[in-house]
């Protein structure tokens, strides 16, 4: 690595953020769980810590590589003032940046197609604080466009993939609309991952993480993060960090660095295992439809071969004989274990209409309740594929 290359994705994973510690020599950064910090007069910080919601030396090692990871242009060199700001959960991330935002009146766009709490937290908690919104499908960017309220829209929202029919957005299409309406273009890019598509190179102006999911990737921690790069947005984003306090721990912190240190092994092999697993669905003659960005057919498939390294390890079908046939298949697998979440190195299988989107169920974001989503992890392709095949059969 010479001085004037940007360093590879997989370099930045394991070392931005993460130097060998000054004074011991640790090549691990250490878990900070002092929750405030010795000043050498008053108000002279020489860390610059001082309490540990205001901000945290293993937090901000965490914050740093994930800037360094999303924060990048289409050339891969960093993009100026991108900043991360990490939280307690996915949840809490959204939570901040809807409130660095929006003010009762304003209005927001979603897609109709995206993860059930972030709905639940748009329509159930700011619609009653007078902020309103309109659904609008993530592969058609004219209906975000017609979506914008001049004067009152200050976010545009996609998930891309979405959860869990896995439509793309065009990303830099859905930025120019954003920026056209003087919005801000988010991006949850939870299922791409930063090794797999970064919003900000296409125009984002945030990107937000359930870092519950693949960044941390091992199903041990609950976390979420806000990466912005207008300096006056981070720094409210950062004060309502502090003032509302929805921080992670110093050890969810350490937890998630030890995970995105295998971030990019961890992905190519999600999405080699992802790809066994399509083919095996679309043989199988229980199998409706197949949905994953890598198909020809899927929604913004076109978007996803511009945008996207590889297609992720998400995948979605539905099986014949509707809900209690699709009920049956998540009951009968053995090495795909029933559980919400995804992005873990283990495989999972749900019933999203019965359980990760149940707070959508008759809105304009229900899901068909023959469908089964599924994260497959990094087993070995051959196993999880004959204990789908064995489910669906059975
Ligand atoms: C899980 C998830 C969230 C919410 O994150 P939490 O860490 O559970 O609060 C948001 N967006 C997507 C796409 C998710 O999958």
């Amino acid at each position: 690595m010479t001085p004037d290359t940007t360093p590879g994705f997989a370099t930045r994973a394991i070392h931005a953020g993460q130097e060998p510690d000054k004074t011991t020599g640790a090549v691990i950064p250490a878990i900070h769980m002092s929750t405030t910090f010795r000043q050498d007069g008053v108000g002279v910080l020489p860390g610059g810590f001082e309490y540990s919601r205001s901000g945290n030396p293993t937090r901000a090692a965490l914050e740093e590589c994930l800037a360094a990871l999303e924060g990048v242009d289409l050339g891969g060199d960093p993009l100026p003032n991108v900043r991360a700001l990490c939280f307690a959960s996915g949840l809490a991330a959204s939570d901040a940046l809807f409130r660095s935002v929006l003010s009762p009146g304003d209005h927001v766009v979603i897609p109709d197609d995206a993860y059930g709490g972030t709905y639940r937290l748009v329509n159930s908690v700011l619609g009653d604080w007078g902020v309103t919104h309109t659904v609008a499908p993530v592969s058609d960017p004219g209906a975000f466009a017609a979506a914008a309220i001049p004067g009152r829209t200050k976010l545009m929202w996609v998930e891309s993939p979405t959860n869990p029919m896995l439509g793309v957005a065009d990303l830099s299409a859905l930025a120019d609309i954003a920026h056209a309406a003087e919005a801000h273009l988010v991006v949850d890019n939870t299922f791409a991952t930063p090794y797999l598509q970064q919003p900000m190179a296409w125009g984002a102006d945030v990107v937000v993480h359930s870092v519950t999911k693949y960044l941390g990737g091992h199903s041990d921690v609950v976390s979420g993060a806000v990466i912005a790069r207008d300096p006056q947005l981070v720094e409210r984003i950062a004060f309502h960090q502090n003032a509302m306090g929805a921080v992670p721990s110093p050890f969810d912190c350490w937890l998630t660095l030890r995970g995105i240190r295998t971030l990019a092994v961890r992905m190519e092999r999600h999405c080699t295992n992802a790809r066994a697993v399509v083919e095996a669905l679309m043989a199988h003659p229980e199998v409706l439809e197949v949905f994953y960005p890598g198909l020809p057919g899927n929604q913004g498939h076109a978007s996803a071969l511009r945008q996207m390294r590889d297609f992720g390890g998400m995948v979605s079908f539905r099986v014949a004989g509707g809900s209690d046939r699709a009920r049956a298949v998540c009951a009968g697998t053995e090495l795909f274990t029933l559980g919400e979440s995804l992005g873990g190195v283990e495989s999972l299988i749900e019933l999203p209409a019965a359980m990760t989107h149940s707070s959508v169920a008759d809105s304009e974001l229900a899901v068909p309740d023959d469908l089964i989503r599924l994260s497959v992890g990094i087993e070995d392709a051959a196993d999880l594929v004959a204990d789908l095949v064995g489910a669906l059969s059975a």
